[in-house]
């Protein structure tokens, strides 16, 4: 579950994690209010206005502003509030800007430079250890750092049973070219953020840029949280920071029926049991010519009501030109799988406008076959995976 800049660094500031201070705001008056109440709280003379959607790359965009008078928080935020923020991260259209985020400004003149680094700590699979990535390169395209500049990008393993050594932090400090007070500030927030990420079972914590600011505090001026869906049971107060908002609408509602859907911008709805087939369905669509829509799931058992909520959903798009189902019958008999796809066609009367291709493979595959041609409707069932192939290409030609 991803969350909002705002959101994220309050749970990194609940661990202790020094934060670049700010107010959500949802109109221009909030905004002007919370730039008044930040200044009473902080100090801060100037306020930076931040569009608050789920994707990167808003200061690129237009959506992260510097304001030097509460005329120019109103005006600034009465701008951002309510338009198609475009990103490199996002669609062409952009994503809709709910709420700003009225924040401090930490760029501020002072004894000595600023300096934007980047930090983020993740899960490393291959080592099954926790992993702090950071770099000198803060504030700019990450990736673009990884291809033409590798070498500054460090890598520290961390091992979840000894968690975060002081010689670990200290390195990641030194390496960060830091001395000083910033040197020791750099240890303290390196280790707050690796006991806010376990503690909040994040699945990443992504923080760039890091701020060096010109007094020498370390401070996280961004944050991208996502939190591990698996561990929200034990963080009840995260589940309601959760913006339906942000996610794709078709997404949501199958995930509340328990189906495992991803929407994709092809024009072949796929319908399949298990990711691992799903995955070799897709590529098998692509292969004759055709764009998966989406990558659906359906799990071990496909009866006749989760069968026809597959359906539903992949007719929501309406770029899907046709429906492959490739369903595999080990537990689930294919026969069971076939009386579903029958009588979830019957049921959706003629709501059903695309070409079906049905694919059933493994226990009572030929009864299947039979049972899906005898209904007499428009479904074209096959059992080889080459076949399947062959009539996606039809009836897309
Ligand atoms: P992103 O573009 O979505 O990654 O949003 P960020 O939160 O990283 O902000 C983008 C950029 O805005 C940062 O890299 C900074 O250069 C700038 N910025 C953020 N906070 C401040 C601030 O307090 N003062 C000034 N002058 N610039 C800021
Ligand atoms: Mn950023």
């Amino acid at each position: 579950m991803n969350l909002h800049e705002y959101q994220g660094k309050q749970i990194l500031n609940s661990f202790g994690v020094n934060i670049q201070r700010g107010i959500v705001a949802t109109t221009p008056e909030e905004a002007v209010e919370a730039a008044k109440k930040l200044t009473k709280e902080t100090g801060t003379g100037w306020w930076v206005i931040k569009a608050q959607v789920h994707a990167g790359g808003r200061g690129k965009g237009g959506g992260v502003k510097l304001a030097k008078s509460l005329e120019e928080v109103q005006e600034i935020s009465n701008s951002i509030l309510g338009m198609m923020l475009v990103t490199p991260q996002t669609s062409a259209e952009g994503k809709k800007v709910h709420q700003v985020l009225i924040a401090e400004d930490v760029y501020y003149p002072g004894e000595s430079e600023t300096s934007e680094f980047y930090m983020s700590v993740l899960l490393n699979r291959a080592t099954g250890k926790n992993m702090i990535m950071y770099s000198t390169e803060g504030g700019m395209d990450i990736e673009a750092v990884a291809e033409k500049t590798p070498h500054l990008i460090f890598h520290e393993e961390i091992d979840p049973e000894l968690g975060l050594l002081g010689f670990q932090a200290r390195k990641i400090a030194f390496n960060l070219g830091l001395s000083g007070k910033a040197f020791k500030e750099m240890t303290k927030f390196v280790s707050a953020l690796y006991t806010a990420y376990v503690k909040s079972d994040s699945a990443l914590f992504e923080i760039n840029p890091v701020l060096k600011t010109s007094d020498d505090k370390i401070i996280a001026v961004d944050a991208k949280v996502s939190l591990d869906d698996n561990s929200l049971f034990r963080h009840k107060d995260y589940v309601e920071l959760r913006d339906f908002r942000e996610e794709n609408a078709i997404e949501v509602e199958a995930n509340a029926a328990g189906l495992n859907y991803v929407d994709l911008d092809g024009n072949v709805g796929c319908m399949v049991n298990g990711a691992g087939l799903a995955m070799a369905t897709m590529d098998l669509i692509k292969q004759n010519g055709g764009e998966p829509a989406n990558f659906l799931d359906v799990g071990g058992t496909a009866d006749a009501e989760r069968v026809e909520t597959g359906f539903r959903i992949i007719l929501k798009d309406p770029n899907v030109k046709a429906i492959l189902v490739n369903i595999f019958g080990g537990i689930v008999r294919c026969d069971r799988v076939a009386q579903g796809i029958v009588d979830a066609y019957r049921n959706m009367g003629d709501a059903i406008k695309v070409p079906i291709i049905v694919r059933l493979q493994g226990t009572n595959a030929k009864e299947a076959k039979e049972l899906i041609v005898k209904s007499g409707l428009d479904v074209i069932s096959v059992t080889e995976f080459e076949e399947a192939a062959e009539k996606v290409r039809e009836v897309l030609a």
